[in-house]
């Protein structure tokens, strides 16, 4: 049975959960890792005597590797092919391995390289024909920023020409001036993309905060050029590095880290509701509560598939943001 049999049967959101491992300086820690799993549920332990089980689609323990991980998203990315919409979510506090999965290192690369060579390949390997687009933005403080443009000494940091979001009667979502580059291979988007990741790393250190603050999303739209296809003309894959889940404490944050912290706090509750209120069928689907969900929307629903990877920290002090995002993982499940 593949992954998309299992989302046709089964619903089109799945979670997963993956653990960081202990990092170098931390080996200090090991022995008393709060979190353990099998294939399909993570035991947290919350005191010396107390543990909770969380239920999951899929776990990917410390020692999983890009490559296990990737296996199990690789069907998803080709039901792009097939004319669905997909998200992939990086979700979790600061530290626990989100950018490490959507980005990955050079020697180790993680989803959006693996996923967009998987898709030239799949397309290459069918009997149709496919155009894609390449669209790289950022989403700080409930603004829309194109990582695409490049910025220059007017336009820096927050001053950055934001963009609009439009959705038409029919519900597509288009945003307004937004670069979509026309590629047509893998080195083409690799480009593109080491561009949009420096860009959101200068630009977060020119404004004196931190890429953990924004989300960073990455859209191929795949448009099917052969004819007769009974598929809708365009499909996208948009692949999310959510910004960290982590709460502030009022007397930790002032100012703008305040004002970062609510607002990354808002837009991923708002996306926990959307995503609950389409597990339970809700009539009602709260999109208009966030620049991301609207962004999303037309790529969150029933024709779509969902794939929302949960990240954990296996230390002790952490804790309380494991507990606050199996939580979410739970919500949203
Ligand atoms: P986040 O994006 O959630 O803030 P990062 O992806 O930056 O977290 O990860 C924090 C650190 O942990 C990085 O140095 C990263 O390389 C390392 N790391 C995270 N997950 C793993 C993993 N599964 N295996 C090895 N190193 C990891
Ligand atoms: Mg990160």
């Amino acid at each position: 049975q593949t992954l998309n049999d299992f989302l046709d049967l089964k619903g089109n959101i799945r979670v997963f959960c993956r653990m960081r491992p202990f990092l170098d300086d931390e080996r200090y820690y090991e022995l008393r890792s709060i979190i353990s799993s099998d294939l399909c549920s993570v035991l947290l332990k919350i005191s010396e005597t107390k543990c909770k089980k969380y239920n999951f689609d899929r776990i990917f323990h410390s020692q999983s590797t890009q490559d296990e991980v990737f296996s199990e998203i690789e069907p998803v990315i080709k039901s792009a092919l097939d004319g669905y919409n997909v998200c992939i979510f990086a979700y979790g506090q600061t530290g626990t391995g989100k950018t490490f999965t959507m980005e990955g290192k050079q020697d180790s690369p993680g989803i959006v390289p693996r996923g967009i060579e998987a898709l030239f390949r799949q397309a290459l390997e069918s009997n149709l024909e496919y155009m894609f687009t390449f669209s790289m933005l950022e989403i700080y403080m409930g603004r829309l920023r194109d990582l695409l443009v490049p910025r220059n000494r007017n336009t820096r940091g927050h001053n950055a020409p934001c963009l609009s979001i439009q959705t038409d009667p029919s519900g597509d979502v288009e945003i307004e001036n937004l670069i979509a580059m026309k590629v047509s291979d893998f080195n083409q988007v690799e480009r593109l993309y080491k561009l949009g990741t420096q860009l959101r790393s200068t630009a977060s250190t020119m404004s004196n905060s931190t890429s953990s603050r924004s989300h960073c999303l990455t859209r191929i739209s795949i448009t099917c050029v052969g004819v007769n296809s009974r598929r809708r003309e365009t499909s996208k894959i948009w692949m999310v590095d959510l910004g960290g889940s982590e709460r502030l404490l009022k007397t930790q944050a002032s100012g703008r880290r305040l004002q970062e912290g609510k607002a990354i706090n808002l837009s991923l509750s708002a996306l926990g509701d959307v995503i609950s209120a389409l597990q339970s069928k809700k009539q009602h689907v709260p999109y208009r509560n966030s620049k991301l969900t609207q962004v999303l929307r037309d790529s969150l629903g029933t024709d779509s598939k969902t794939l929302m990877l949960v990240h954990v920290s296996p230390k002790e002090e952490d804790l309380c943001e494991t507990i606050c995002s199996l939580g979410f993982a739970t919500r949203v499940r």
